[in-house]
């Protein structure tokens, strides 16, 4: 259950209500907000007690949320909340574009990468130094080495950098390298583990959905992130795997207007996962800001027969202005703009 306190609740009101929880072994979580207090109870409340609580004249409002998520459903805050990535904000209204290479792949070509992404207006690089592939004979990244030329990259460009993080054991070098925001994958979405462990790195996380989750599921591994530590947590939907083969994976923006209603959390769109066939990430790039995407993530490369991973779904330099572009006109459409220039 969620409560939401007239604005102007004194804090001992609130802490009696927290009090009377616990005292009924209810664990309890106050919203950061600052508009209201709204206070989440983290564990089932039996219903006389829910009663007498709903009861209090300070409580204006509660909510049952759907599924066991609390932290961050919709209802944990006044406002969908804004989640800062270096000096880039997404959710704020803003829409945000996240570009760079799939592979971290040497430091001459990332730097490269870095200024065409930067000059085409996008606000956040991206590279990744471990890989997660299918076959154990592909290219693996370049692991701790990957994790500082992706870094030298972004403040050769002044843009924050996000990179995943595939294993605890590598949390260290992602904070001693400053990475600015920890990406879980698709395929570690519900290693719970790993969300645990990245949850107190202190750092915002970018979490994707897994291959076949449900949105439920998605909120969920959104949640141990919130419960462990990191309220500052990115949604990316980047495709789930359907019985279309025509392309990569299916773009699920269904869930863009439902996230919505669901979550306070930003939602950004990977179109270049979902596809996996360049040419098609235009269109999807324009439809997910269209739809109400707080940003876009895609991947770019300036050769991309060259690139060591997902070279198919490599966006020319050209191609990334253009649909940089494109998304400034689509945020406009939608009453928001385009994040400002932070390079
Ligand atoms: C990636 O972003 O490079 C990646 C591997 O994405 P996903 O986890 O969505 O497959
Ligand atoms: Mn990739």
């Amino acid at each position: 259950m969620i409560l939401h306190f007239r604005p102007g609740t004194a804090e001992e009101q609130v802490q009696a209500v927290r009090e009377q929880c616990h005292a009924n072994g209810i664990r309890t979580r106050l919203s950061p907000e600052a508009e209201r207090p709204i206070l989440a109870m983290v564990d089932k409340v039996p219903d006389a007690l829910a009663q007498e609580i709903q009861q209090r004249p300070e409580v204006v409002d509660s909510f049952v949320p759907k599924g066991a998520w609390r932290l961050v459903h919709r209802a944990f805050r006044e406002k969908p909340s804004v989640v800062k990535v270096g000096p880039v904000r997404l959710g704020g209204g803003q829409v945000v574009a996240i570009a760079g290479p799939c592979s971290v792949e040497g430091r001459e070509v990332m730097l490269e990468v870095a200024h065409l992404v930067r000059d085409a207006g996008a606000q956040i690089l991206r590279g990744g130094a471990y890989k997660p592939r299918t076959s154990p004979y592909s290219f693996q990244g370049f692991g701790v080495e990957g994790l500082s030329q992706l870094k030298d990259a972004g403040q050769a460009v002044n843009l924050p950098v996000v990179s995943e993080i595939m294993d605890a054991a590598a949390l260290p070098a992602f904070v001693d390298h400053d990475i600015d925001c920890l990406q879980i994958g698709a395929r570690n979405m519900q290693n719970f583990t790993l969300l645990k462990a990245v949850a107190q790195a202190g750092k915002p996380v970018l979490l994707k959905r897994g291959l076949a989750a449900t949105v439920d599921e998605w909120l969920y591994s959104a949640e141990y992130l919130a419960a462990y530590g990191c309220p500052w947590v990115i949604l990316c939907e980047r495709g789930i795997r359907t019985f279309e083969s025509a392309t990569r994976n299916t773009l699920d923006l269904t869930i863009l207007p439902l996230l919505r209603e669901w979550t306070h959390l930003p939602v950004v769109v990977d179109p270049s996962h979902a596809a996996g066939i360049a040419r098609l990430i235009p269109p999807l790039a324009r439809a997910s800001v269209a739809a109400g995407a707080d940003g876009i993530a895609v991947e770019v490369h300036p050769r991309p027969e060259e690139a060591r991973s997902d070279g198919a779904q490599a966006l020319l330099p050209g191609e990334l202005t253009a649909l940089v572009a494109e998304a400034r006109i689509q945020a406009a459409v939608t009453g928001r703009t385009f994040h400002q220039p932070v390079g």
